[in-house]
């Protein structure tokens, strides 16, 4: 059952789409990929460099962020407490035994994760929505979840979850929470039939007076231009840096790391996070490449390391 509502400057009225870049890679395409690939081995099992962490109040004014895995961010005001992208599953795939498998612990364990209020979904790839974990979090919980048109009727069968769709540039308060969805330059899929079926996209918050932006996946595209105009004070990006080896079939809908490093400075962000690598491979790159070529790149453009950090799961960092 398909997505049906007005048509916009990204749906057709039957699939969605990204305004003025449609590429399509085709079955043909994979198989090429998977035939030409030159993909680096990562190890099977990848301990936490991190610190444990611990639960700790969180003042008025401040935010904590802890990068989880993954695209899994975790973000505490003093009231309330929201979880990107949460992927806790072994396999980010549809299957339970096969597809890319989980190298590395997420830097909080299911269990201690605090109670969670509203739950960000960026789209609905396998290692972005993992069912598995919706349903545990609904069990334990029942957060808010919000996500793009088209996927809630995807999470229909997780009995009790409350899911609410957003289009781009649609805001929802939560408390004193504003979450604005924005555009991603993407693509959906679950299955072999649904190809962008429902939306993709990234989210703005304003959060304690400050703006934390979490890119979801996507390619470079002028969409950051229009975010930056909406939100000039970019206190801190949440911005994937893996998942992008070979080029010519990921450059589409993945950033690769120095344009990772142009989007941060396209959106004026004070600070960002690398995420979206060294938990699942999904891709040909090393597991070691992603933050290697984010600090090449940081010190041939005479940027100071810690604005664009690259961190293990379990890291946090203090907005105040
Ligand atoms: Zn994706
Ligand atoms: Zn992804």
């Amino acid at each position: 059952m398909r997505h049906s509502g007005p048509m916009s400057d990204h749906f057709d009225g039957e699939k969605f789409f990204n305004p003025g870049h449609r590429s399509h890679k085709s079955f043909l395409d994979v198989l090429k990929w998977k035939l030409t690939e030159t993909s680096v081995p990562w190890p099977e099992e990848i301990s936490l460099t991190s610190a444990p962490w611990e639960n700790k109040k969180v003042s008025p004014g401040k935010v904590r962020v802890t990068y989880v895995n993954h695209a899994s961010i975790l973000i505490q005001s003093s009231t309330q407490t929201i979880l990107t992208d949460p992927v806790y599953s072994k396999r980010v795939s549809p299957l339970s035994w096969a597809g890319p498998k989980r190298r590395k612990l997420p830097g909080i364990p299911f269990e201690n994760l605090p109670p969670i209020d509203v739950v960000l979904i960026s789209h609905n790839h396998y290692d972005h929505m993992d069912k598995e974990t919706l349903r545990r979090l609904q069990e334990r919980g029942n957060p808010l979840v919000l996500a793009p048109l088209g996927d809630c009727r995807v999470l229909e069968d997780i009995s009790g979850l409350r899911c609410e769709e957003l289009d781009w540039w649609q805001k929802r308060a939560v408390d004193e929470v504003q979450i604005e969805f924005c555009p991603a330059q993407h693509w959906s899929a679950r299955g072999m039939f649904d190809r962008n079926e429902s939306l993709w996209g990234s989210y703005a918050l304003q959060v304690e007076g400050k703006t934390i932006y979490f890119a979801g996946d996507t390619g470079f595209g002028n969409h950051f231009e229009a975010i930056a105009k909406r939100y000039p004070q970019v206190d801190l990006a949440l911005l994937p840096i893996g998942a992008y080896a070979p080029r010519w079939f990921m450059k589409d809908h993945h950033l690769n790391p120095e344009e990772a490093v142009k989007a941060h400075q396209v959106l004026g962000a004070k600070k960002s996070l690398g995420i979206h690598f060294g938990t699942f491979k999904l891709t040909d790159e090393a597991y070691e490449e992603p933050a290697q070529r984010l600090s090449e790149e940081l010190e041939r453009l005479k940027i100071s390391k810690e604005e664009f950090l690259a961190k293990d799961n379990g890291f946090d960092l203090w907005l105040e």
